[in-house]
């Protein structure tokens, strides 16, 4: 992009209460059938309008056509079965009920490509596209059939980008894979985490990125956080790694947070979105808050690097907070391009 600091959001927008329950993670569809096909497609474009009249630069689908950022990717694959429940722990962080890998996984067909092709037909703007990472979907699954989670992490790695090459293909500017678990496993991260992500992004020509992130504002997350200190310092272990790999993008949670910015200049040379709208509270931003935030970064990100983004997803926020803090994101990156 030619503009300097081109805005964008790391994934997620809240639903339309007529699609699914609001304000709720994993929530029903409310419709059925071609109904649902449909409700999605309008979701989709009703997200798009709100991005683009709010002056997101970058756009996405706001997840609208999936239940979760990875459990959705997962549903299409084989090899897993969903009636077969073990209950682990999610991130060292909480248990819950996941489906077992029972076979060998693969994708029999395109996941997103269809919905990504809906966007661009939508759209003129650059249009990002989010997957879940290879860490972060082994980390929500029991498996039983390889056992090993760098075994089961390498197979979804070569599945993802089998879809990427796709979704490259149907239009998408840049593909985006959320890694959460890279800040909790770090000897992983760095043993194969940084590999299996080189392997999904293998052969592609569009930018690619990973978010990296403390979650949603779930009450899981907002407990986990307490027990950081504070100081948070997660960023360090897979930075230095990172840095050196093949992906392009980095995504942030920087605003609220306990991360110190300085841990940004460990990704010197790398486009960094940077998180300055908080996902994990209803306050909405102040323009001049978002500025401060990406004022500071700017000492570590050279300014044709840095993309102003939100810290999370926002599927569990109002659509009333969600609009506001979309605005303030944009209010805030054109108050700072104005002092370039
Ligand atoms: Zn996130």
């Amino acid at each position: 992009m030619k503009k300097l600091l081109p805005t964008s959001t790391a994934g997620s927008l809240p639903k339309p209460s007529w699609l699914a329950e609001p304000e709720k993670l994993w929530s029903p569809w409310k419709l059925q059938g071609q109904e649902l096909v449909d409700g999605k497609q309008d979701a989709l474009r009703v997200s798009l309008q709100e991005q683009l009249h709010a002056g997101i630069d970058i756009v996405s689908d706001g997840e609208q056509t999936r239940q979760h950022f990875v459990t959705t990717f997962i549903e299409h694959l084989d090899g897993v079965d969903f009636e077969q429940r073990e209950t682990v722990r999610i991130r060292d962080r909480y248990d819950a009920s996941v489906p077992s890998v029972v076979g060998a996984v693969s994708r029999p067909k395109s996941v997103f490509v269809d919905d990504a092709r809906f966007l661009r037909q939508q759209t003129s703007q650059p249009i990002k596209w989010a997957l879940p990472g290879p860490m972060t979907m082994i980390d929500t699954l029991y498996d039983g059939h390889y056992r090993s989670r760098e075994k089961l992490a390498w197979e979804f790695a070569k599945i993802l980008n089998q879809e990427a090459r796709e979704l490259e293909a149907a239009g998408v500017d840049i593909i985006q894979f959320d890694e959460p678990a890279f800040n909790v496993f770090f000897d992983e991260v760095n043993d194969w985490g940084v590999a299996t992500l080189e392997r999904a992004i293998e052969g592609l020509k569009c930018e690619t990125a990973v978010h990296i992130c403390y979650g949603y504002g779930i009450q899981a997350n907002t407990d986990w956080k307490k027990t950081l200190g504070s100081e948070w310092r997660q960023y360090e272990e897979a930075f230095p790694k990172l840095q050196k790999s093949t992906i392009d993008m980095i995504s942030l949670e920087c605003h609220n947070s306990h991360v110190p910015m300085e841990l940004i200049e460990l990704v010197r040379g790398k486009k960094v979105m940077v998180g300055a709208i908080d996902v994990a509270s209803n306050t909405i931003e102040t323009p001049e808050e978002v500025a401060s935030t990406l004022r500071k970064a700017l000492e570590f990100v050279d300014a044709d690097k840095l993309y102003p983004c939100t810290n999370c997803g926002m599927a569990p926020l109002s659509r009333e907070v969600a609009r506001g803090k979309l605005q303030a994101l944009s209010a805030g990156a054109a108050i700072v391009r104005g002092e370039l």
